[in-house]
């Protein structure tokens, strides 16, 4: 069945369908082993088709956005890999809407909307992350996510349908959650904004990269936050006060900079990443009584438990 399915992908999207390619390409962080079939999937119906082929074969798919949350273990994902370039990362502004694909990254959608001087995404500066990878984890910063600002989202669900949910029918979203349906994939969305100067979007983009910079540790690979905050705490406070910042394991480390970033000091195995979300998990709660969940999602590993 996998290797008539190889040769369906292989038919459908000719070398964009690419075997045994190491996750550590393909995410923030650096790690993880191979992708049995990296997907790059250029339009709606090459999604669709492609879903198909994978549901007719029962082989597992997940969907990649920039792989800036994402802990792959070692030994990969036996499963293919679907990333949305081509039209599905196209991007265009009207007015104080912005029409982008699931694959943009929000770095371009920053971009833009400052050029058009539309405000509203100024604290995504410095996340790394595709549209639909925001969306599925409604990222956020300062106060504000990516939920605030939807418009429209258009989903092509897990049995082939595609279905556009406006503003008013969107499910209600959460702290780093968007409670879309389960294994549905963000295609596209549009981005209300608000008018304003471009000179003064451009100066808040700048102010809070800079802010960024100071506060994490951006001089190595890393995945952003790995654990959530607990309702009315911090957990990089609550790592550090367990002592934890600075510990490594094998070429992993839990920032010396911040508590709840754990950073590839070079050449790290995700195995030693791993150890260190066990180890902060661990002696959290030993320590305060208090279980962090995790906000990075695992690909190969089971959810360490407290
Ligand atoms: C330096 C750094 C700073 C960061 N700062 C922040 C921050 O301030 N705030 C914040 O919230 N996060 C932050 N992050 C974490 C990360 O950028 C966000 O969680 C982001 O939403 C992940 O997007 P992604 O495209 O990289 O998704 P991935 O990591 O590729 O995937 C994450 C999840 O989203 C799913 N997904 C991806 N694309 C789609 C799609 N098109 N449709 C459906 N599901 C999809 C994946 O299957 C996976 O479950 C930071 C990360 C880094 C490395």
């Amino acid at each position: 069945m996998r290797l008539l399915a190889a040769r369906k992908l292989t038919r459908l999207l000719s070398d964009r369908a690419e075997f045994n390619i190491p996750f550590s390409g393909l995410t923030t962080w650096k790690v993880g082993g191979p992708a049995w079939c990296l997907c790059r999937l250029h339009s709606r119906e090459e999604a669709k088709a492609a879903l198909a082929i994978l549901a007719d074969s029962g082989v597992p798919f997940m969907v990649l956005g920039n792989g800036s949350n994402l802990l792959v273990s070692d030994l990969g994902y036996e499963g293919a890999v679907l990333k949305l370039e081509g039209r599905l990362a196209a991007l265009e502004v009207k007015n104080d809407l912005i029409s982008a694909g699931g694959g943009v990254l929000l770095g371009q959608a920053l971009r833009e909307s400052a050029q058009a001087g539309l405000s509203g995404l100024e604290w995504a500066a410095a996340i790394p992350a595709s549209l639909g990878g925001a969306i599925a984890m409604n990222a956020g910063s300062m106060g504000q996510n990516i939920g605030s600002v939807l418009e429209r989202v258009d989903l092509l669900l897990s049995n082939g349908d595609v279905v556009t949910l406006e503003r008013d029918s969107l499910p209600p979203f959460a702290y780093r959650k968007s409670n879309l349906p389960p294994a549905s994939i963000v295609l596209g969305a549009k981005l209300k904004l608000r008018p304003g100067s471009a000179w003064s979007v451009r100066r808040n983009i700048a102010a809070n990269t800079r802010l960024k910079r100071q506060r994490f540790p951006f001089n190595y690979p890393n995945a952003g936050s790995v654990f959530m905050n607990p309702e009315g705490d911090y957990a990089g406070r609550l790592i550090e006060s367990a002592g934890l910042k600075g510990k490594r394991w094998g070429n992993a480390q839990i920032s010396d900079v911040h508590g709840n970033f754990i950073v590839n000091m070079g050449a790290a195995k995700a195995d030693d990443i791993y150890r260190l979300i066990v180890m902060a998990r661990d002696t959290v709660k030993e320590k305060f009584g208090i279980s962090l969940d995790l906000e990075i999602k695992l690909i190969g590993y089971v959810e360490p438990e407290t």
